[in-house]
């Protein structure tokens, strides 16, 4: 192999760890910031709720909207169209 194509090589290979490396410090920080009440995942500082189908399967952060207007909705994830049970954080 040419001197110039393997220190091409290893520029790409350089490009595509730091990117990694940056994925997963962002993934890092984020699962730090993240709470699992055992139904649901909250991220500190963020009264919504996220949906834990989304997150434990696509690693992505979908807020749950809430269904309906009277008492009791269940929240539920319009990229999954999964509904949760809140937990009942007084008890
Ligand atoms: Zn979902």
């Amino acid at each position: 192999m040419e001197l110039r194509e393997a220190a091409m090589e290893l520029q790409e290979q350089n490009l595509a760890l730091r990117e990694r490396v940056v994925a997963l410090e962002s993934e890092l920080k984020q699962s730090k910031n993240l709470k699992f009440d055992g139904g649901l995942y909250y991220m500190h500082g963020d009264p919504d709720p996220f949906c834990p189908l989304c997150y434990e399967r696509d690693k992505k952060l979908i807020h749950l909207v809430k269904n309906g207007q009277q008492e009791g909705y269940w929240p539920s994830c319009l990229v999954c169209n999964e509904s949760f049970e809140p937990r009942n954080r007084n008890g």
